[in-house]
């Protein structure tokens, strides 16, 4: 069967592989070089256990603090305030208490195998390397921020997930370079990170065009449906017409979704990062302030800082200030880190209001499957996405539910 999947980022690259293996003709379109968007430069961290709506009562009362923090973990540009709104709307009606045990399963059902669903493309890749089962950790300066975090720990213990309360000293023993003045964390075994998201993204595309996979770089502008159940993307210098196509352009797909009808509330959630090349000081797992809510990543290239969420669309140039910020975060959390110069990187999170991706049919186009609005978990929901994107077009079992991916919750 010929399949024709809309961008290459992770998502895309892992639906894309997996297509392949089942030995369906694929053809990947991206406008740019595989991996260039949000997939790029993220924090890496893969987090089974990760099962924490975002939007939450917790979350929602430290909103307002944060919106005047100029350093703070959110920031709203005044002029996208108003655009923002019903997107807020919607997001403060997800964090409502009673929906947060339906999403917790839906998000842990889908990030919990992201190490086995990986493990078949990297090997394959023979950058197996990249993917490291370290564990993570999560660190907290005073007892009340760790007694903040008891809701998130029951949530995460009634789905199985293995953590372990840390103390100073061990806090210290582990992460030798952190700062005395976190005292208190919590161990989550069985997460880990990849080494360079970059990397992974642009060998498992060097792999596919390898293994017969094509890749075409062009922008898609529509997507038509014509009869028979064949769909032609129009792109910027051609047409092409595939019997299925899977749609995984990340933050911009709703753009491609709403002249067919189909609206979704796809919102952008722009984060930053900054790089320390070759840092002086490297942790030996992904260690995440869960005051300032930025991850410390060992990446293969030195120790990356990411985190921030903005809403400022889609279209806005990046403000690199919300990266700078960043400097003294990671200084506070490494105080020996020698920070002479760093590299910036925005990229956009494809963020639906109740933190779950829509995975699956698009309604009343069979032809057409969704894997988009990953948000803050898309490296490691990516792996398990391309392996139901294949299960889906296959006509197999997943063996996940898919009702709460479905579009048709909005
Ligand atoms: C600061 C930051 C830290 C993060 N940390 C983590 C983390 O630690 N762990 C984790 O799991 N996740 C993390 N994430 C989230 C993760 O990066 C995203 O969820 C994931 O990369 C989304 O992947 P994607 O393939 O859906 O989108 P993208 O990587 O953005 O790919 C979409 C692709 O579609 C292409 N495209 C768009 N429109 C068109 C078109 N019309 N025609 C052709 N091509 C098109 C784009 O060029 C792009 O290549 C983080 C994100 C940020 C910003």
């Amino acid at each position: 069967m010929k399949v024709c999947v809309i961008g290459a980022g992770i998502v895309g690259m892992s639906s894309a592989s997996y297509l392949l293996r089942d030995g369906h003709e694929v053809v990947l379109i991206d406008r740019d070089e595989p991996g260039e968007g949000c997939s790029k430069g993220n924090a890496g961290a893969l987090s089974p256990g990760s099962c924490i709506p975002l939007s939450s009562p917790d979350v929602l009362r430290n909103v307002p603090k944060w919106l005047f923090d100029p350093g703070g973990p959110l920031h709203i540009r005044p002029a996208y305030f108003l655009r923002a709104i019903p997107w807020l709307a919607r997001f403060v009606a997800a964090g409502r208490a009673h929906r947060i045990d339906a999403l917790a399963d839906a998000l842990r059902s889908l990030n919990r195998n992201t190490f086995e669903n990986y493990a078949p493309l990297v090997a394959n890749a023979g950058c197996a390397d990249l993917i490291r089962n370290t564990g993570s950790l999560v660190v907290f300066k005073t007892e009340r921020g760790f007694d903040g975090s008891k809701r998130e720990w029951d949530i995460r213990g009634a789905r199985q997930v293995r953590q372990q309360r840390l103390d100073a000293r061990a806090l210290s023993d582990l992460v030798p370079n952190l700062s005395p003045e976190y005292r208190h964390g919590i161990l989550l075994p069985d997460h880990g990170y990849v080494a360079d998201p970059h990397r992974l993204t642009n060998v498992l595309a060097e792999t596919f065009v390898r293994d017969g996979g094509k890749i075409m770089r062009s922008a898609v502008s529509r997507i038509e449906p014509l009869a028979g159940g064949i769909t032609r993307l129009h792109t910027d210098g051609a047409t092409i017409d595939a019997e299925k196509v899977v749609l995984a352009a990340g933050a911009w797909s709703a753009r491609l979704l709403a002249p067919l009808g189909v609206s979704v509330p796809l919102e952008t959630q722009r984060g930053y990062h900054i790089m320390v090349a070759n840092a002086n000081q490297m942790p030996s797992l992904p260690v995440v302030s869960a005051d300032a809510k930025v991850y410390a990543t060992p990446m293969e290239h030195g120790l990356r800082f990411a985190g921030t969420v903005e809403f400022a669309g889609l279209e806005a140039a990046p403000d690199y200030r919300r990266a700078d910020a960043l400097v003294p975060l990671a200084k506070d959390m490494f105080p020996g880190l020698e920070i002479d110069t760093v590299t910036r990187w925005m990229g956009h999170r494809p963020c639906l209001p109740d933190s779950l991706p829509i995975i699956g049919t698009a309604p009343r186009h069979p032809s057409l499957v969704l894997a988009f609005g990953h948000g803050h978990h898309g490296m490691t929901g990516a792996s398990t996405t391309g392996r139901i994107v294949a299960d889906i077009i296959a006509g197999r079992p997943s063996g996940v539910d898919l009702t709460p991916y479905r579009a048709e919750r909005f």
